[in-house]
């Protein structure tokens, strides 16, 4: 009997696991300018008024108070990275925190006691 190839049964897909290692695959949250507004006074009341980023590996929190009009919403994994506009990916910080991550210097971290959405 001859192998007749369209008669094959058609090549299964693997199923596509999901690889954390891959960040572009995640699916991304992006909001518009009021949306954004709206992630940035709810990060901000979580603040309680003060920076939520940590200046020490073990998580001590920042010890400078922000206010509205000079705090800076900074993302923990960065828009670039694949990281979403939510709150759980936000902190709000001081310009001097946002500032030391985006120079690599100290990446943002939550402070020990930070609920990302309380
Ligand atoms: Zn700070």
């Amino acid at each position: 009997m001859h192998w007749n190839p369209l008669k094959r049964t058609p090549l299964k897909p693997k199923p596509r696991e999901h690889r954390e290692s891959m960040p572009w695959r995640r699916a991304k949250i992006r909001l518009n300018g009021s949306e954004m507004m709206e992630l940035r006074q709810s990060a901000f009341a979580r603040s309680g008024g003060r920076c939520e980023n940590s200046i020490t590996a073990k998580g001590d929190r920042c010890p400078v108070h922000i206010n509205w009009a000079q705090f800076h919403l900074a993302h923990i994994e960065s828009r670039g990275r694949g990281g979403s506009d939510t709150l759980d990916n936000v902190l709000a910080c001081c310009p001097d925190c946002h500032f030391e991550d985006t120079r690599n210097r100290h990446k943002l971290l939550p402070h020990r006691d930070w609920i990302a959405t309380p």
